[in-house]
């Protein structure tokens, strides 16, 4: 993961939205001839990256979670919160009366801000319905934010975010609703890649999370979960088991776990903002890479962890989570790609999209260092669409 291939004084030559040719400066003029009318930038020093992929995000939703800071503040966990009808509940509660305009505006807004700090690609979670129609509307939503906001979206379903009022108490009988009619009608119209679940004591039971994601398995989906958030309740274990494409925020998971998920090539993806923002804990991002798992980074953005800007979770990883700059360049790009099944994403090379950012700073450790940097501009298919 700290071999990031920097070309020192590199430039690179873009066309039809891809790149065609990428290596040092002094080599372009007779390696590449600008095509008439074809446009030249100037990095300026600066640093060219590529498009962050932010690998976990509940950035779907209605309404805000303010008002909850002073009862964390007054020491109540996410879990007990969760239990008086706050915390997520009431975001499902926003969500479901919104219409679709407003979630599609509140959505947008915030997918822009994410791509002016130079995201790309992002994975895009259901889960504040959690009925079936209300699930395969907002998944409905995804392609139409992906034109709108120019951005890759990858769709995850995650019915299985939290037990639905309407099944208080009868876990098992939701489990089965979205086994016989939810996962299928999601796999049927392809309105999502993956599908994942809370595996975590008072949500979903190992035995529940392992029902839902083999179903969702024989049926095409790739599988996600949200593992050891809270307490380690078998989550990694699970992911492992089952060859899941990723396991996401590990905080309680135990050292042993961390050698299956490496056996068993799971993609660990680490939110350093959640595990300092929700659950006052540091990410194991530096025990993952050292157990020779490959580690990713996402936002988590939800109304519980409201981050929407990849650089500061760079940085959180390096400072909260021991990983090397390179390191938490590699997780927020080429890893961040694996973990949402976008192959052609996350690298600078010829071939691929030309999704890059170029930020104003020397090198690249520079990302992970400082909190709050912006891109001066940032290409997605190759057309510039932003600079600060
Ligand atoms: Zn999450």
């Amino acid at each position: 993961m700290a071999q990031t291939g920097v070309i020192p004084a590199g430039a690179v030559a873009i066309d039809g939205g891809r790149v065609v040719w990428v290596g040092p400066e002094r080599t372009l003029d007779r390696s590449v001839r600008l095509r008439r009318g074809g446009r030249t930038y100037r990095g300026n020093g600066g640093t060219a990256v590529p498009g962050f992929v932010d690998a976990h995000t509940h950035v779907l939703f209605a309404g805000d979670r303010a008002g909850e800071l002073p009862l964390k503040a007054a020491g109540l966990s996410y879990v007990q919160i969760a239990r008086r009808g706050g915390g997520l509940l009431s975001t499902v509660k926003a969500t479901r009366r919104a219409t679709d305009a407003e979630l599609l505006a509140g959505t947008l807004a915030r997918l822009a801000r994410m791509a002016r700090s130079g995201t790309t690609a992002v994975e895009v979670k259901s889960g504040y319905a959690l009925t079936h129609a209300g699930e395969l509307r907002l998944l409905r939503l995804v392609p139409r934010l992906a034109r709108r906001s120019g951005l890759r979206l990858v769709g995850t379903y995650l019915g299985a975010h939290a037990v639905p009022p309407e099944y208080r108490g009868r876990a098992d009988a939701y489990v089965t609703a979205m086994v016989r009619a939810t996962l299928p009608a999601v796999a049927r119209g392809r309105w999502a890649r993956f599908c994942d679940v809370f595996c975590e004591p008072g949500f979903f039971s190992v035995r529940q999370a392992d029902r839902l994601l083999r179903t969702a398995q024989a049926l095409g989906l790739g599988a996600k979960v949200h593992a050891d958030e809270f307490e380690a309740s078998g989550g990694a274990r699970l992911a492992a088991r089952l060859r899941a494409v990723s396991a996401d925020h590990l905080l309680a998971s135990p050292p042993a776990d961390r050698a299956r998920l490496a056996a068993a090539g799971v993609i660990a993806v680490v939110l350093p903002v959640t595990a300092i923002a929700a659950a006052a804990r540091r990410p194991p991002a530096r025990e993952l890479v050292d157990a020779g798992v490959p580690v990713a980074l996402g936002t988590d953005c939800s109304p519980s962890t409201w981050v929407e800007e990849m650089p500061g979770v760079l940085a959180a990883a390096v400072h909260a989570g021991r990983l090397a700059p390179s390191e938490a360049l590699c997780a927020a790009t080429v890893n961040a790609a694996a973990a949402i099944g976008l192959a052609d994403a996350g690298t600078i090379e010829v071939g691929r999209p030309a999704d890059l950012s170029v930020f104003p700073v020397r090198s690249t450790d520079s990302l992970g260092y400082r909190f709050d940097v912006r891109p001066s501009v940032v290409f997605r298919q190759g057309k510039p669409v932003s600079s600060a």
